[in-house]
């Protein structure tokens, strides 16, 4: 069995402190097999991640969680930038066009940035979108009060469920998980498809601490820092390093 955290924040979202390295060291400590970052509106951070997580000794799978028009929804196995704030039925087409698959993130709640049930029932009654949506997410631990609305909802939809952190602290990583059959990338494209996941939350993970932490990190992050290794918050000029590091990847 494998296990994958679909649904990371990195410093490429305005609301997260966690660089991609910090993500991928939190992952492997995690024991992850496969992980996602899926930054809001950014495609960038992701590509990174694909790029450093050998180094790490695991996977990450190219993706983003665009805003719609309707809410958010998040296409894994891309490498192109949906534009944001179109349909939701012409993001997933532009997600499906290039090569990926959709989960539906935090659904049926009233926080803003969730899908309702209409708008899910839409996109899987049309021929064009209904098989490019693969998941839901039933464990969120980000929004892990409305989890039981998604899962009773969910048990009527032909959607592989999925455990995710949404992780805009890197600590909080693999805190909820989906577990698939096999190890890689491949393997849980196929247990989306066969709807064969299963979404793990560990309940007592859930503390307030995530929020106090999560306030800590973005007041650092207003100051200029980010949260680089495990032990501490270091001054870190993102958009430096980011360069740095393709630089050294083109080299390679
Ligand atoms: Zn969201
Ligand atoms: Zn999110």
């Amino acid at each position: 069995m494998g296990y994958a955290d679909l649904h990371i924040h990195s410093t490429y979202s305005p609301d997260s402190a966690s660089t991609v390295r910090a993500i991928l060291k939190q992952a492997t400590d995690a024991e992850l097999d496969i992980i996602a970052v899926t930054d809001h509106d950014n495609i960038r951070g992701s590509l990174e991640a694909r790029d450093l997580a050998p180094q790490f000794g695991i996977e990450s799978i190219p993706g983003v969680e665009v805003s719609t028009a309707e809410g958010h929804v998040i296409g894994l196995f891309i490498e192109a930038m949906p534009p944001v704030g179109a349909s939701l039925h012409d993001t997933l087409v532009f997600i499906g066009k290039h090569g990926g698959t959709a989960i539906i993130p935090h659904p049926f709640t009233n926080l803003p940035g969730s899908l309702s049930m209409e708008s899910v029932l839409k996109a899987l009654a049309s021929p064009a979108t209904k098989s490019i949506v693969r998941g839901i997410e039933t464990h969120n631990l980000g929004t892990m009060s409305f989890n039981g609305v998604a899962q009773k909802l969910s048990i009527y939809l032909p959607l592989a469920r999925i455990g995710a952190s949404d992780s805009h602290v890197y600590w909080t990583i693999g805190h909820a998980r989906t577990e698939f059959p096999g190890r890689t990338a491949l393997d849980l494209r196929e247990a989306l498809n066969r709807n064969t996941t299963v979404p793990i939350l560990d309940e007592d993970k859930f503390t307030p601490r995530i929020f106090l932490s999560w306030f800590r990190y973005m007041i650092l992050r207003r100051l200029g820092y980010a949260t680089d290794t495990h032990s501490a918050a270091q001054p870190v000029n993102t958009q430096r390093m980011t360069k740095s590091f393709l630089m050294k990847m083109k080299k390679r």
